[in-house]
């Protein structure tokens, strides 16, 4: 049998196609693609402005950067994620601090948030919560913090393109400033290596734009000092990068977003038999919010150390032993070793370190069968003892 993955693309004809075609074009990059994929991106998000770039890691940086962030600021973010929600305020020269979880859905806890603010020194200037898994955070929440303390909100929905939060898509920056989405092959859709900010202020969306290329702008209203010179002229205004997505990129991810909601429902349909199948284990899986529709991206469960004496490295050992290629979501980003170098402790966020104890990530993709993920919850019964 082939192992089963935690996490897969699903590419169609019509994927290869549209790749194939890009290649046969005049422009592999910086081409017309990319706007497309942009504005179809705007569109399914409700956001008046998308921004394409090469990962999410470097959308997490250039909204940090947008939003002016740099030294003496700091960044809250969740424990529970991957350490680009943190780095790219490092990257600002900026400090990070954390905020504790809601075990029950890995989320960000906003209870704890707004303690943390309540006696906080220094209320940081941007916030980035993570919609874990693809369930979006209590955002109405914190848009009411975020308005009573005035931060900023950065929206890391890295796992959660296609799902949806108050009735709207995310993505629409109801409560936030920026929402990311990153389109790495084990996320919803997928662009090889991609991500994507959008926003709804003008003078925001721009600055990630020119950022993206190196802060260098060809329009002379966007220069300080314009003078004609001709048609090759640019002025680099900031200091940017190149953080630019490719058209054969942007091709693959506009062509998968004609799937997107057929994604999303087979990951809802597989996170409801599991939730069936599973139901008399040792295992919780996390709680759906009343909220939100989640993307999807992770189907995590937390094991029952009253309900079963094997522990998350055997469970998690066996079945990578059976074929079944099991991950964990996430090491809490604190007790990474370059953060435990920047002052942070084993303890310090006790809800993120215990459910990183017994959490588990088990399959979840388009393409998972009914019959493969039967074998799943059987092979997750026998190593469960
Ligand atoms: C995948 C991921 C990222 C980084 O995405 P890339 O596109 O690989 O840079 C950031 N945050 C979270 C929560 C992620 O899962």
């Amino acid at each position: 049998m082939k192992p089963i993955p935690y996490g897969r693309q699903d590419i169609s004809a019509a994927d290869v196609e549209a790749v194939v075609a890009v290649l046969g074009s005049d422009w592999l990059t910086q081409g017309p693609v990319i706007p497309r994929f942009e504005s179809a991106v705007a569109e399914l998000c409700g956001s008046q402005f998308a921004v394409a770039v090469c990962n999410a890691t470097a959308a997490l940086h250039l909204a940090c950067r947008a939003l002016g962030l740099g030294a003496g600021d700091s960044l809250w973010t969740s424990p529970n994620t991957f350490v680009a929600s943190a780095n790219c305020a490092i990257y600002c020269g900026a400090d990070v601090d954390f905020v504790d979880i809601d075990p029950a859905t890995g989320n960000m806890s906003v209870a704890k948030l707004a303690a943390k603010l309540a006696s906080a020194k220094k209320i940081p200037r941007v916030l980035v919560p993570v919609a874990f898994g693809g369930q979006s955070c209590d955002m109405k929440g914190i848009g009411k913090l975020a308005k009573k303390y005035g931060f900023a909100v950065v929206e890391d929905a890295s796992h959660a393109v296609g799902g949806r939060y108050d009735g709207a898509a995310v993505g629409g920056n109801q409560y936030s400033d920026f929402t990311v989405f990153s389109f790495h092959p084990v996320k919803i859709v997928t662009t090889g290596e991609g991500g994507m900010l959008t926003t709804n202020n003008p003078e925001l969306a721009a600055k990630a734009a020119l950022l993206r290329t190196h802060g260098i702008t060809r329009e002379p209203e966007a220069m300080p000092s314009p003078w004609e010179e001709g048609a090759w002229y640019y002025q680099q205004v900031d200091l940017g990068y190149n953080y630019r997505i490719t058209d054969i990129q942007a091709a693959l991810g506009l062509s998968q977003l004609a799937r997107i909601s057929e994604f999303v429902a087979r990951r809802h349909q597989l996170a409801d038999r599991y939730d069936a199948l599973l139901a008399p284990l040792a295992v919780h899986p996390l709680s759906r919010s009343a909220e939100a529709y989640s993307a999807f991206h992770l189907y995590v469960v937390r094991i029952d150390p009253a309900k079963t004496r094997r522990t998350r490295r055997e469970v998690f050992d066996f079945m990578r032993a059976h074929d079944v290629l099991v991950n964990v979501h996430y090491i809490p980003v604190h007790l990474q070793p370059y953060y435990q170098r920047r002052g942070f402790h084993p303890g310090d966020f006790p809800s993120a370190e215990e459910y990183y104890q017994r959490a588990i990530s088990l399959p979840m993709y388009f393409a998972l069968s009914d019959e493969q993920q039967d074998y799943v919850v059987a092979t997750l019964t026998e190593a469960l003892g």
